[in-house]
């Protein structure tokens, strides 16, 4: 599944694809993904004038104009890629967008849990209205996460989860900052001191930036038939490691399933 730094990547790879180019033509070849893909609206709003800028909220991303943005979404098993031309090389191809002068980027989405909407200028989107800061913004701070996790009686894991308090966090990037950080998952997240936080925050800004790095050469992944985003390899301490040594105290990783999701951590190096 494609995570924040996949999103990110992808992000950075559209900028000089994009930004100041016009978008000649979208063609979308189904009506709906996740949701109905506004497709009127967008040919309107979209088509004959310039992106400014592209953005990134969590997992979403968003290519500014002048009238507002379109909100793109990879869900599962989305990725975008560069081809030759409006025609769809490949199965799945859900929307295609032409830049000028001969930019032509595929949506493509085997599960179709993506999606591909429309933010007016100035106006909220519910699926944005709702979103904690992302974990780069700053916005993210130790004052307001303590503040908000205050009466937060959950574990610390399901809150950095939680895209409602902080947006795009994934499994595998939460269990590595809690153990790097030193904090048990089942901790109740309320239970937090501001320094704790403020290392969580670190450890999560720095695993995140370390995928992000190794994703910088590994872009051809969003951009041939073959790539399959899934998060970029990067080395993990504790998740995919039960029964082997802690890296720093050699007590075997323990994992632990929760709501179909596994936790690895370390029950000597990462405190209640
Ligand atoms: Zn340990």
């Amino acid at each position: 599944m494609p995570e924040l730094p996949e999103v990110e990547t992808l992000r950075n790879a559209l900028i000089p694809l994009v930004q100041n180019k016009t978008l000649v033509d979208l063609k979308f070849l189904r009506a709906d993904l996740r949701f109905p893909i506004p497709r009127q609206k967008l040919k309107k709003e979209m088509t004959g004038l310039p992106v400014y800028d592209v953005t990134r909220t969590g997992k979403y991303l968003l290519l500014h104009n002048d009238r507002g943005a379109m909100l793109l979404h990879l869900g599962m098993s989305g990725r975008v890629t560069q081809r030759a031309s409006l025609q769809p090389e490949e199965k799945h191809t859900h929307a295609i967008f032409h830049f000028a002068p001969d930019t032509f980027l595929h949506f493509i989405d085997p599960r179709r849990f993506g999606c591909i909407l429309w933010v007016p200028k100035n106006e909220g989107h519910p699926l944005l209205d709702h979103l904690g800061p992302d974990p780069f913004s700053e916005e993210a701070t130790a004052e307001l996460f303590k503040e908000r996790a205050r009466t937060c009686k959950g574990p610390i894991k399901g809150f950095l989860m939680n895209a409602t308090r902080i947006a795009g966090i994934g499994n595998i990037y939460a269990c590595e900052a809690l153990f790097e950080a030193g904090i048990h998952p089942m901790k109740s997240a309320g239970k937090l001191s501001k320094p704790q936080w403020q290392k969580l925050l670190s450890e999560v800004r720095k695993v995140l930036r370390k995928s992000i790095d190794a994703g910088g050469t590994t872009l051809r992944d969003f951009f041939n038939a073959d790539g399959n985003p899934g998060y970029f390899a990067i080395d993990l301490a504790v998740y995919g490691r039960e029964g082997e040594p802690c890296l720093r105290c050699k007590t075997p990783i323990t994992r632990t399933v929760h709501t179909a999701r596994s936790t690895f951590f370390c029950k000597t190096c990462q405190k209640r």
